[in-house]
């Protein structure tokens, strides 16, 4: 019931594409599940939509690949710097 269709990875890898909805629908609601679950990936996806409202780019339509790079980076970043002080018991492990 619970069990993530994808992962934290792939959401990562695939939220640009889901951002500019070019995701087929059945990829669409397994990212947005993910999101709608994982603590972890929907704080990045709130940072990531800061980041490019700060940078205006929504009117675009795109994000820039330098911007989306560097805030891959940071998220990877922090889930290996720590574990993340409520990381227990989470609904989201990388893999497995
Ligand atoms: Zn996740």
């Amino acid at each position: 019931m619970g069990q993530a269709k994808v992962s934290c990875d792939e959401v990562i890898a695939l939220l640009t594409d889901y951002l500019e909805d070019a995701l087929p629908a059945e990829g669409h609601r397994d990212v947005a599940g993910h999101l709608d679950v994982c603590p972890g990936c929907s704080a990045w996806l709130t940072q990531v939509l800061a980041t490019i409202a700060a940078l205006g780019c929504l009117r675009e339509g795109v994000i820039p690949p330098p911007v989306l790079a560097a805030l891959r980076e940071s998220f990877a970043g922090s889930r290996q710097g720590r574990p993340n002080a409520a990381g227990a018991g989470g609904g989201c492990r990388g893999r497995g």
